[in-house]
């Protein structure tokens, strides 16, 4: 008999009348003959309210006490999807992170998963029922409850069909699948069969939000076939895997952008070894995550140009940071823009494939789009643009690679 662990986010388990829809495919996977373990989040907008909550009842709380508050989401549909599971004579039990139990860190509001106990669940599933566990949180060794950051019951699911050995690991959501690129900014967009788990971390990096990063980071790891498909409609859904069963292919799977990020340029920073960690070591300090970096070269080895990108929301810390090492270092001027977008190209076969930074550089020098900054990684090129042009960067770069058709 077949294990597999289903998940149904915010949207999925919404309100009582979705609750019970989710009950019936549950239903469904298990007429099929088929074990089945749920994993649920928190009624969308609940979490969010419970953030709300601690806020207003103190700007200092105790993050402990913070990850109690915010696990309560999680219980609620936990068990309010068995009692709709049992309404239709399916036996089920509601499992906490600690009934489990998921064992976590102590890094409350970002716990990392250390070990899920299989023993509980692997005697009642012997029994033919439903385990329907409360995603995002665990237990710490020192018994407190721990939440595994924003999102993270994708990260609860694949956890539990890696510790499982399920045979796949199946996120309900809102869209049906994942994209080439975001359907709302270029109509042609296409929902993709199958993306490898490289090009969806990538994705999923890079700005696309139908999967929490690091969820699919440990799918890659434990070779989870994950599967992301909609809970309203009944579509295929998009296949996560290892490798693409497909023979020929375009060269590009998907186009993401970064709306939320902000370039600074330091501009006459002295040639000298030891600068630039000088300054990313400052940033690194407070935990400022650098992403796309370039310094000009210096004619006659005096002086340079070092740019490089942030998240927006950054800023304001990186700013004082550096202008405390201005002296220190000696720049002259401290540069900084906002109405930026990072957009990234992603394939899997930009390994063995040439020419898709000139097919992309053209195509955006065709729409006289400049690019501010360029990286590329393996499987990926990214450029920062005006966000005056990215949605026309992003259409005709779609086009370009013959994603449209
Ligand atoms: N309820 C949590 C959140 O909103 C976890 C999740 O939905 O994945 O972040
Ligand atoms: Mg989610």
């Amino acid at each position: 008999m077949k294990l597999v662990v289903l998940k149904f986010g915010g949207t999925s388990v919404a309100n009582v009348p979705q609750i019970k829809k989710i009950a019936l495919k549950i239903k469904q996977e298990i007429s099929q003959g088929n074990k089945v373990i749920v994993v649920v989040s928190a009624m969308a907008g609940v979490t969010n309210n419970l953030v709300d909550l601690v806020k207003s009842t103190s700007d200092t709380p105790a993050f402990s006490e913070y990850d109690v508050v915010l696990s309560t989401g999680e219980q609620v549909t936990s068990a309010l999807l068995t009692i709709a599971l049992d309404n239709l004579n399916i036996k089920a039990r509601s499992w906490l992170g600690w009934q489990v139990p998921i064992i976590s860190d102590k890094s409350y509001g970002k716990a990392i998963i250390e070990e899920i106990k299989t023993n509980h669940i692997l005697e009642f599933l012997k029994t033919n029922q439903v385990a329907v566990i409360s995603g995002f949180q665990g237990i710490s060794k020192e018994n407190r409850i721990t939440t595994l950051g924003r999102g993270g019951s994708d990260t609860s699911a694949v956890a539990i069909a890696a510790a499982f050995s399920a045979e796949r690991c199946d996120i309900y959501t809102d869209v049906d699948g994942v994209y080439t690129t975001d359907p709302r900014i270029v109509k042609s967009a296409k929902k993709l069969d199958q993306i490898t788990y490289e090009e969806m971390l990538e994705l999923a990096s890079q700005g696309a939000k139908v999967l929490q990063t690091r969820s699919v980071a440990l799918a890659m790891k434990y070779n989870v076939k994950l599967r992301v498909l909609s809970s309203f409609e009944d579509l295929p859904g998009t296949y996560i895997i290892k490798e693409e069963r497909k023979m020929e292919k375009s060269e590009i799977s998907g186009i993401a952008h970064s709306l939320n990020e902000a370039k600074i340029t330091l501009s006459g920073v002295p040639d000298e070894p030891g600068q630039a960690a000088e300054i990313f070591g400052a940033l690194a300090k407070y935990s400022i995550n650098v992403d796309m970096i370039v310094q000009s070269s210096s004619i006659n080895h005096e002086a340079t140009d070092i740019t490089f990108t942030i998240p927006e929301s950054d800023l304001m810390t990186a700013e004082s940071t550096i202008k405390k090492i201005q002296k220190k270092i000696g720049f002259r001027k401290f540069i900084t823009e906002t109405n930026v977008v990072k957009i990234s190209v992603i394939g899997n076969s930009m390994r063995t494939q040439s020419g898709v930074a000139k097919t992309m550089f053209e195509t955006l020098a065709n729409n006289q789009i400049n690019i501010h900054v360029i990286s590329t990684s393996e499987i990926k090129i990214s450029v920062l643009i005006s966000s005056d042009y990215y949605e026309l960067a992003m259409r005709s770069l779609h086009s370009a690679f013959g994603l449209d058709v």
